[in-house]
Parts: structure tokens; C-alpha cells; sequence
């Protein structure tokens, strides 16, 4: 059961952690998922917006470059300045067409016009004329190589000059239709410096915002070279990241960390409720480990924690263990005199009493009732018990009351044939009820030989119980007679068993039946059985023994006046035998009893008188009829000690005013002497063995009926 509530705890808590890990997990997983989607989103719109600028600044400069290259195109393929060029006034055409101009002409601010054999015609910067070479060095021959050859089509590239960057477009000069030969062709620069006003127009106009030139860009700004007539940079345009997804990220970033931080707290929640689950739930477990393994009055070991124990016991290297089973002795009867509570209250003392005793035992645990165990080595159990047996003898002190029980102690070694704790309990049980089957107080090991003694028990039972279903068991009757005159008073009916292997005690086969549950059903039968007999013999008497346990049965009374009235038998004739045990046990059911059947007339006579230790209060109480002196004392007759107790016992007798029969009168010198100390009754082999009915009739009312009969005929005689 320990073992169910432990797997089961333990399923319980995995399930609550993986529960929690499984929740967290997947509460983990959606978080970050949404957490890199946000991240995401955020680096995509940078990347679009910056890739957006890239695009503006790449079309602006196409722009610039478009715009200054139509210009030259517009100038250069032109059949008014191909013809002037070539004039003698062609330096002076220059500078009239497009020298001055160059002064104020928002598109260009610096025109050269290079010779086919690439000497400087005109060079004018703002409308003055300016040393072109120096400036600009070798990339306008090179630029005007590359126009030559391009055709009507202008060539630009971005030159570097000590002033600045200077946007240069070159164009052939050439007539609109004629196509003159290679090499006879002059060259139209016309340039624009990228001034920072240039600059600042072109952002403005593609709205790029913060577009500045530069000769190394910035890592951390966007940048775009560029390009000289060799390909190379030569400058580059920078320009700030407007990192919008940034932006927008900065503005919920708050937000986004508060809910990070109730998220986590969630979390931690989460995982700090299951832990305080996974915590009680250990609690439960340990808790109702406890409970099913221990005995709630006095918190010792049960017997589930005792099975385990042995379990644990015999796998455990060391000493071999052993078992003594202690069973108290006269704990019900304390229970029933003082009630329930004391009851309870001793079961603590003598726990104490044990652990205070047995402080080094391996185990010492409460079977239930008044049932304990230890479990010591074997070396010790011996020696352990015995002083068991002394200590709990000791009396014990509730409320003022002193309390005395005994115990009685089975012990057993662990079966190392048969390693099994359910065998070491059965073992030591069968030493036990041996203990107290011979006598109590005592401690008895357990031997192979109690296990056959058990199964002729059994076996012993079983036939009994035949037996009875047979009504085989009969009552033999032994006359009791009255001590002056000799003549019969009553018989008493003594149960009698002979099975097919010779007869059994009554000593024996009573006890069997309490035991066994037969008693009832074994006393009623005599009760009838004797009744039916003895109800033709007029007058005569009948006394029948009832056992304590008969005595303790509520419905006892009733049988037995149901019977009567059957057999229509006079109450007054009965007279029922009981022995002091009746006092001890459950005396007021007992009382309850014997009051009813002699409120209609039965009588009742303590058995076996002067051998226990009855109070005159008790035996006054229960209104004895009769005493019967136990055949103890009449055989001490013999000696003087003998004597003086049998006169004692019956002062007693007189004292209370109760008449007494004399058992187990075997000598006429014992009838004498009985008579002549006051009993009224004598019984025994002396008068007659116990024999049956037809032995009666012959041996004693055949003759009081013929001298009856003689009487009457006598009378008859005298009158007639
Ligand atoms: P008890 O009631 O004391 O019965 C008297 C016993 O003494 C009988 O033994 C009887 O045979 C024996 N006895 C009588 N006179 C003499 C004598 O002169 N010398 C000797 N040595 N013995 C004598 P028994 O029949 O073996 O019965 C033993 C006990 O069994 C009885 O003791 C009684 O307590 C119990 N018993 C017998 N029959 C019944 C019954 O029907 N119901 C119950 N509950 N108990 C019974
Ligand atoms: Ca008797
Ligand atoms: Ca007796």
C-alpha cells in the first residue's frame, strides 16, 4: 500500500514537471519566435530603407551626370561650333559661346575646348580664364581619347582637382549629319564642381538627407564611390542610415522589455507554483508513507512497516533477525473493566515501556489490539524477551489506578528455508498462541513440532465439528446425592466425545470448541439432550456445566428458557455450573444473563470453589445458589495443611449462607469427613462415575421408585 501511494506520488510529480517543463518550453519557444520576428522586421525595414537611399543617390548622381552630358551633347554635335572651331576666330568664338556663360550657368562653371591634337583652345572657370593643365592634369586628354571615339555620345567622369570633385563631361565637337575622320576633331569639356550648395541640391531634390562627399566614407554611414575616368573612386557620397525599423524598434523597445520582464516573472511563476506542487506532493507522499507504515495511537511501526522492515532486515547484511510477537495478558479484561480510554492509555505505557526497555532493538512496531513485535538479532531475542516478560509485569499507573497485564512472547528466527516475512509472522504467531495456550507469562520459540500440533488442532476441530452436526457429542450423567441420607438429589451431565480413535477429555474438546466457535451450538445440544432425559425422572435434578464463553452469548438466556418450555421442564430443577472465569470476563453481560434465567426459577453453582481467587464481595454479587468444592482439596484431605484449607473454604460457604456440594469423592473416610465439616451434597466415584441414563434409572430411581412402591403399598396396607 506504501509502495502504491510512493509510485504513485512519484508519477504525480513527473507528470507535474513535465507538464511545467513542456509549457514553459513551448511559452519560451512562442516568446522568442515573436521576439526575432520583431528583430527581423526591424533589420528588414533598415535594409529597405537603406537600399531605398542607395537607389536615391544612385539616381541622382545618374541625374547629374545625365544633365551635364546632354548639355555637352547639345554644344558639341552642333554645325555652327564645328565650323567656328575650326576658324581663326575660334578662341575668341569660345569664350563668346560658352566662356562667358560658364560664369553664371547653373549647369557647368568650368568649359575647355581641347584641339584634335589635344592643345588647350579656351579654358574658362566662372566666365575667367583659368590653367586647365594644372587643374585638371591628365584626365582631359584621356577623357577627350575616350569621347573621340564614343561617338555623338558625351563621356563623364569625376575628376579630382586641389579646388574639389569636378563632374567632367567631354563631347567631340562635330557637325549634326557629317561624320569627319578620327583625329581631326576637337574636344568640348564642360564641368560642374560638386560644391557642397551641389550637393545640398541634389539631397534636397531625392530627399536623402545628410548627403556630404567625402574622400574615405565612414563605416558606420552608407556610402557610394564616386567613379573616375579609370574606374576607380576618387571620392564617395556618405550619407546616415535612417534605420526607420530602428526607430520604430526604439519606440516599442519599452513596452517590448516590459512585457519581457512579465513574461519571465510568468515564467517564474509558472516554475516556482509547480515546485511548491512537486514540494507537497513529496510532503503527501512522506506523510501517507508514514501513515500507512505506522500505528497511529503510539506512532511504532505497524504491521505493513514491520513487513517492510523485515524486507529491509533480511537483505541488510549483519546478524540474522528474529521476530518475538508479544501479545499482552489480561488487557481485554481492562478493557472492560475500565473502558476504552485506559485501555488506549496503556497501549502507550507499554509501548514505552518497550523502547525504554529494548533501546538498541532493530524494530519494535504495534500489530494492532495489544499485539506488539520486536525485531532483534537472533542472538538477542532470547534474552530481549525474558526481560520482556519481566518488565511488562511491572504494574502500570493511569489516573491513579494501578494496572496489571502480563504478556505472553512467541519468537522466531528468519526461515532460511522460506525467506519470506508473512512466514517469519506465521512462525512466531504459532509460537505465541503456544505461549498462551500453556499457561501465559511465558516466551515460547518456535519449533517445526507447533506446526504439527497446529494441524491436529485443525484437524482436531474439523472432526469436532462433525461431530456435533451428528449430534455424536452426549451427555453422560453422574449422580449427586444428598451427604446424610445417601439418597439421589440430581445428576450432573457431563459432556461426553469418542470418536473412533477412543474418547476425548471434555478438559480437551471444550477448549476446542470455544475455540473454534462450536460452543454454543455443543452447550445447547447438551442442554437439550440432558433435559430430555432427565425430565421423566421426577424431582431429580439436573446440573449442566456452561463455560464463560457460553455465559458472555446475549442470547444464552432466552436458549436456554426456550428449551425448557420445549420440554416443559421445571426451571427450579436446573441448576447451571459456572467457574469464577465468568467473573473476569465481561462480568455484567454475564449478570444480565444469570439474573434473567433466575428470575424464572434456574439455580446457579460455582464450580471448582476454593481454587481461585473470587472476592466474597463478587460471589455475594452474583448470588451463587450452591458452591462446589473443587476435588483439589478434597484430595488434600489427606494431609493437615489439606484439612485446614478445605474448613476454611467452607466458613467461607457458611459465612455467605450457601450450601456446598463435595466433588471427587473417591473414600468413605473423604464422605465422613465432608459431611461431618458441613457439606450437604457429595458427587464423586465414591457415589458413581459419570454413566448413562439407562445406568441411572437402574441404579438409582428403579430403586426409589420400588421403594416408593413399597412405601405406598405399605400406606395402602396401614390405611386399608
Ligand atoms: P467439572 O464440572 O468439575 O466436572 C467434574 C469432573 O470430575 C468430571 O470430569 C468428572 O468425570 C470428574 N469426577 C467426578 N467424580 C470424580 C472422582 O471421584 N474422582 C475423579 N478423579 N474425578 C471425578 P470430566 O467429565 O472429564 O469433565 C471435565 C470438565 O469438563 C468438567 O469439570 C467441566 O468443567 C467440563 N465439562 C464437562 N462437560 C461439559 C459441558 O457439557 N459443558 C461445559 N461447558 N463444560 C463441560
Ligand atoms: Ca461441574
Ligand atoms: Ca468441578
Amino acid at each position: 500500500m506504501e509502495l502504491l501511494s510512493n509510485t504513485r506520488a512519484s508519477s504525480e510529480k513527473r507528470r507535474v514537471a513535465l507538464v511545467t517543463l513542456f509549457f514553459t518550453c513551448v511559452i519560451g519557444l512562442i516568446a522568442g519566435l515573436v521576439f526575432t520576428a520583431v528583430i527581423n522586421m526591424r533589420d528588414q525595414a533598415d535594409h529597405i530603407d537603406d537600399a531605398r537611399a542607395s537607389r536615391a543617390v544612385t539616381a541622382a548622381i545618374r541625374s547629374f551626370q545625365a544633365r551635364i552630358s546632354s548639355t555637352v551633347r547639345d554644344n558639341a554635335v552642333w554645325d555652327d561650333a564645328f565650323k567656328n572651331i575650326g576658324s581663326a576666330d575660334a578662341a575668341n568664338w569660345v569664350y563668346q559661346n560658352w566662356g562667358k556663360t560658364s560664369e553664371d550657368y547653373p549647369l557647368y562653371d568650368v568649359v575647355v575646348v581641347l584641339t584634335p591634337n589635344r592643345t588647350i583652345l579656351g579654358a574658362f572657370k566662372k566666365g575667367a580664364e583659368f590653367n586647365a593643365a594644372s587643374d585638371f592634369g591628365q584626365s582631359l586628354t584621356q577623357l577627350a581619347a575616350r569621347a573621340s571615339t564614343s561617338g555623338k555620345r558625351p563621356v563623364t567622369a569625376f575628376v579630382p582637382t586641389a579646388e574639389g570633385i569636378y563632374l567632367v563631361s567631354a563631347g567631340a565637337i562635330r557637325p549634326f549629319s557629317d561624320n569627319p575622320p578620327e583625329g581631326t576633331l576637337s574636344t568640348l569639356f564642360f564641368a560642374k564642381r560638386l560644391t557642397p550648395e551641389v550637393i545640398g541640391q541634389l539631397d534636397d531634390t531625392f530627399d536623402i538627407g545628410g548627403l556630404r562627399i567625402t574622400a574615405s566614407p565612414d563605416r558606420h554611414l552608407l556610402s557610394m564611390p564616386l567613379l573616375g575616368d579609370s574606374g576607380r573612386a576618387v571620392a564617395y557620397l556618405e550619407w546616415p542610415r535612417r534605420t526607420p525599423g530602428s526607430q520604430t524598434f526604439d519606440g516599442v523597445y519599452r513596452s517590448l522589455l516590459l512585457a519581457g520582464v512579465l513574461f519571465i516573472s510568468f515564467i517564474l511563476a509558472i516554475i516556482a507554483t509547480a515546485v511548491a506542487i512537486i514540494r507537497s506532493l513529496q510532503r503527501d507522499a512522506v506523510s501517507a508513507t508514514f501513515r500507512a507504515t505506522h500505528d497511529g495511537l503510539t506512532g511504532l511501526l505497524n504491521r505493513a512497516g514491520l513487513l517492510d522492515g523485515i524486507d529491509t532486515a533480511k537483505i541488510s547484511s549483519g546478524e540474522q533477525p528474529a521476530l518475538a510477537l508479544i501479545d499482552l495478558d489480561g488487557f481485554k479484561e481492562v478493557n472492560d473493566a475500565w473502558g476504552h480510554a485506559i485501555g488506549d492509555e496503556l497501549i502507550k505505557l507499554v509501548a514505552q515501556r518497550l523502547k525504554e526497555n529494548l533501546p538498541h532493538a532493530r524494530m519494535i512496531c504495534r500489530l494492532g489490539g495489544d499485539e506488539f513485535a520486536l525485531v532483534d538479532d537472533a542472538n538477542d531475542i532470547g534474552a530481549n524477551s525474558a526481560a520482556l516478560i519481566q518488565a511488562l509485569h511491572e504494574p502500570f499507573r493511569i489516573g491513579g489506578r494501578t494496572i496489571e497485564v502480563g504478556a505472553s512472547i512467541g519468537t522466531a528466527l528468519f526461515p532460511s528455508d522460506n525467506p519470506d516475512g508473512f512466514e517469519l509472522l506465521r512462525r512466531a504467531d504459532m509460537a505465541l498462541y503456544e505461549a498462551k495456550e500453556s499457561g501465559r507469562g511465558r516466551v515460547v520459540n518456535y519449533r517445526t513440532a507447533l506446526d504439527f500440533q497446529r494441524h491436529q488442532r485443525t484437524e482436531m476441530e474439523a472432526k469436532l465439528r462433525l461431530a456435533i452436526d451428528r449430534r455424536e457429542v452426549r451427555p453422560a450423567f453422574q449422580p449427586l446425592v444428598d451427604a446424610k441420607t445417601g439418597s439421589l438429589r440430581g445428576v450432573e451431565a457431563l459432556a461426553r466425545w469418542t470418536p473412533e480413535t477412543g474418547p476425548v477429555s471434555p478438559d480437551v474438546f471444550i477448549a476446542v470448541a470455544e475455540r473454534a466457535g462450536l460452543i454454543d451450538e455443543l452447550g445447547r445440544q447438551i442442554v437439550e439432550m440432558a433435559v430430555e432425559v432427565v425430565s421423566p425422572w421426577n424431582n431429580v435434578g439436573l446440573s449442566i456445566n456452561v463455560s464463560p464463553v457460553q455465559l458472555r452469548n446475549p442470547d444464552f438466556a432466552a436458549l436456554v428458557q426456550t428449551i425448557l418450555d420445549a420440554k416443559q421442564f421445571d426451571p427450579n430443577r436446573l441448576t447451571l455450573e459456572i467457574t469464577e472465569g465468568v467473573l473476569m470476563s465481561n462480568p455484567e453481560q454475564a449478570k444480565r444473563t444469570i439474573a434473567r434465567l433466575k428470575a424464572i426459577g434456574v439455580k446457579f453453582a460455582l464450580d471448582d470453589f476454593g481454587c481461585g481467587y473470587a472476592s466474597i464481595g463478587a460471589l455475594r454479587e452474583f448470588g451463587f445458589d450452591r458452591m462446589k468444592v473443587d476435588r483439589s482439596l478434597v484430595t488434600a484431605l489427606k494431609d493437615k495443611k489439606g484439612a485446614g484449607v478445605l474448613s476454611a473454604t467452607l466458613s467461607l460457604a457458611k459465612a455467605l449462607d450457601i450450601p456446598v456440594t463435595a466433588e471427587g469423592v473417591e473414600t468413605q473416610e473423604q464422605a465422613d469427613i465432608l459431611t461431618r465439616s458441613g457439606c450437604d451434597q457429595l458427587q464423586g466415584y465414591l457415589v458413581g462415575r459419570p454413566m448413562g441414563s439407562k445406568q441411572v434409572e437402574e441404579a438409582f430411581l428403579n430403586s426409589i421408585a420400588s421403594r416408593q412402591r413399597r412405601a405406598t403399598a405399605n400406606k395402602r396396607k396401614q390405611t386399608g
